[in-house]
């Protein structure tokens, strides 16, 4: 069972109630308290040693990257965050300078994006540190994009490139909060998602919320410098198109958009974000099932997203 399969099974039948506009299976809880303009974003997130971060990371990265991973979600929604709680549950020894160090890290972006940081919990984990972020945002209503939204004739784009975040940028990336914000105050976005678990496996997760399917261009996919270099030095590194698919932690924004949009798009995007690259790699389409096309014609992906774990 991999974490996609294990989150089915547990969401399966959660309670909701009223308020609760979408319960687990999008970037963020959407809720609706009352606010006639807006509704409430809702998000948790952890990071583990080991497995997000190494024992000797910076521990100021470490900070970043706790708190920039629910900003990211916040940002797949188009939200603008507001409050954020931070739990940590420390090992045993544990130093006080590493903590400090880490909390600079998690407040400078904080401050950055406005967001205030107004509690949360100290816990005993022994054996290594974890770090989990509970946030709230707020977006204007009817302007969330949802991962179920996408429909067939959309075309599909990524901002910046993809690949190679083990080189770094899985901690030090910038949440897209402002580029997602535009873009749906300019252009009618259907579905959108961060990317944390590969093109391929993002893609998937909303290729199933909307019940269609896709094709994406092999040579239209913005492979990183990053997955290039690493696909050159060994034997065992990902091919730079593989690493652009499957490579989870590159942060950065997917979404759809009507195809008569996006050219109009293309050139909105140039002047607002000129350092910030945005492409069509492929398109939605009806039936089920995603499909890569190069030069030898169409046939199914299956190269697979960054799947965190696999249990029996
Ligand atoms: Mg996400």
């Amino acid at each position: 069972m991999n974490e996609f399969e294990l989150i089915e099974r547990l969401t399966r039948r959660l309670p909701r109630n009223p308020s609760t506009l979408v319960g687990a299976g999008d970037d963020c809880a959407v809720l609706d308290l009352g606010d006639p303009e807006h509704v409430v974003l809702f998000k948790t997130d952890a990071v583990v040693e080991g497995i997000h971060f190494e024992k000797d990371t910076e521990p100021a990265r470490v900070g970043h990257k706790a708190l920039a991973r629910c900003l990211s979600d916040i940002a797949a929604m188009a939200g603008t965050p507001g409050h954020a709680l931070v739990t940590l549950a420390l090992p045993s020894d544990f130093r006080l300078p590493h903590l400090e160090a880490l909390y600079a890290g998690m407040t400078a972006l904080a401050a950055q994006h406005g967001v205030a940081i107004v509690g949360g919990e100290t816990t005993a984990n022994p054996e290594r540190l974890l770090i989990s972020v509970a946030m709230l945002g707020r977006a204007r209503r009817n302007q969330c994009p949802l991962r179920s939204a996408a429909k067939p004739g959309d075309a599909i784009f990524v901002t910046g490139e993809l690949g190679g975040s083990r080189a770094g940028k899985h901690l030090d990336f910038e949440p897209r909060l402002a580029e997602a914000r535009w873009l749906v105050g300019h252009f009618p976005i259907h579905a959108m998602i961060d990317l944390s678990d590969g093109l391929a496996g993002d893609l998937r997760h909303v290729l199933k919320a909307s019940s269609v399917g896709a094709e994406v261009r092999a040579g239209s996919i913005p492979i990183s410098r990053a997955a290039r270099l690493a696909a050159r030095k060994g034997s065992r590194a990902k091919l730079p198109l593989a690493a652009a698919l499957t490579d989870g932690e590159d942060y950065e924004l997917l979404f759809t958009v009507p195809a008569p949009q996006a050219v109009a798009l293309l050139d909105a995007w140039q002047p607002a974000y000129p350092d910030l690259k945005l492409t069509c790699v492929g398109k939605i389409t009806p039936a089920a099932g995603l499909k890569v096309r190069d030069a030898h014609g169409s046939r199914p992906l299956n190269l697979d997203g960054y799947v965190h774990f696999q249990k029996p």
